[in-house]
């Protein structure tokens, strides 16, 4: 179920990776790393700004992705870029 976004949160511009290159970042963000354009009170500079990735225009707070608080967040967004990573054979 979607839900309305936590003030001061930003979980998902830090737990999740950004695999294409962007304005600020051009080798893309690596999972864990704080967003270049994230502001110290965790929100994005980049909002309603063209060069934002399409992937976080995109990205819904939802409650099974966002959890009950913004270390919940994290803890699933984390376990979430691992558990999308390709298998290595
Ligand atoms: S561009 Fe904005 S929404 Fe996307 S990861 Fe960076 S701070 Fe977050």
């Amino acid at each position: 179920m979607t839900m309305a976004c936590r003030s001061g949160c930003g979980a998902c511009c830090i737990a999740p990776s950004v695999s294409e290159p962007f304005f600020g970042m051009p080798e893309g963000k690596p999972a864990g790393m704080p967003c270049t354009h994230l502001s110290e009170d965790f929100a994005c500079k980049l909002f309603g700004d063209p060069r934002r990735p399409a992937m976080c225009s995109q990205f819904m707070a939802e409650e099974s992705v966002c959890g009950f608080d913004r270390r919940d967040a994290l803890a699933r967004l984390a376990l979430l870029e691992i558990e999308s990573q390709p298998v290595r054979s």
